[in-house]
């Protein structure tokens, strides 16, 4: 589709900037801007996306409550009260939350529930790779998709130059070795999905989905 009307929060943080370029090359046109202490709209958004901070969700779930418009939240760190918050607005339009909008990641994480099980009498372990900036370890990321193989298994976290995001998946027994990796070469890994589920959006009336929801509608 070309042509969509969105608004972003967080506009002039790096995911907001990555979004506005991205989207740009599609002809969408971004008609509500707002950031801390600045608030621009021109027209009426479709959808708000909003990359921000988890302080600015109250202000954006009324936004699209006063607006009637689909929320695509990738605002990570969010608690409680705030998942409350977006079930509320799900009963009246539709709302797509997700803390990895990285199509490869979400794809990822169905080989491991599918395929974790096959490897239950082999060793386990994951490395993960960021670059130097990046304050939390393990990713959470990480975390995410251990959980999702239901194994307790090490992660181990390498902080080194530039390194955007890796994650590799390792099994092995006394015989053999099999990796599974995935590597996020920019932040468009995410601006990508970020689209994807934003046009989603326009195909429901209301609820609350995951990236992994958008992915299942395409197949
Ligand atoms: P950033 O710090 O570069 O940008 C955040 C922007 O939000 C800043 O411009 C800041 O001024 C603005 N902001 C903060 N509080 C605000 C408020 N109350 N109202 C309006 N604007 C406000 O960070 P980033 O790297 O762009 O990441 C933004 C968020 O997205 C973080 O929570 C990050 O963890 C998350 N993130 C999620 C994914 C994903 O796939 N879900 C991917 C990357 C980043």
């Amino acid at each position: 589709m070309i042509g969509l009307k969105y608004g972003i929060v967080g506009f002039r943080g790096k995911m907001g900037r990555e979004i506005f370029e991205y989207f740009s090359t599609f002809g969408d046109e971004c008609v509500l801007k707002k950031d801390v202490d600045s608030f621009e709209q021109t027209d009426t958004p479709q959808v708000i996306i909003d990359f921000s901070s988890p302080s600015a969700l109250e202000e954006t779930v009324k936004l699209c409550r006063e607006h009637k418009i689909a929320l695509v939240l990738g605002t990570t760190a969010l608690e409680e009260r705030h998942f409350e918050m977006l079930r509320e607005l799900a009963n009246e339009v539709p709302v797509v939350q997700s803390y990895n909008f990285s199509t490869g990641i979400n794809i990822l994480r169905k080989i491991l529930r599918e395929y974790t099980r096959y490897f239950s009498d082999w060793d386990a372990a994951m490395v993960e790779i960021h670059h130097t900036q990046k304050k939390d370890a393990p990713s959470g990321t990480a975390k995410m998709l251990r959980n999702d193989m239901n194994r307790d298994i090490p992660i181990s976290s390498l902080r080194i130059g530039g390194v955007f995001g890796e994650h590799t998946v390792i099994f092995s027994n006394a015989g053999e070795v099999v990796e599974i990796k995935h590597s996020a070469l920019s932040r468009r890994a995410f601006s990508i999905g970020v689209r994807h589920a934003a046009l989603f959006t326009l195909k429901k009336q209301k609820g609350f989905y995951s990236y992994e929801d958008v992915l299942n509608e395409n197949l």
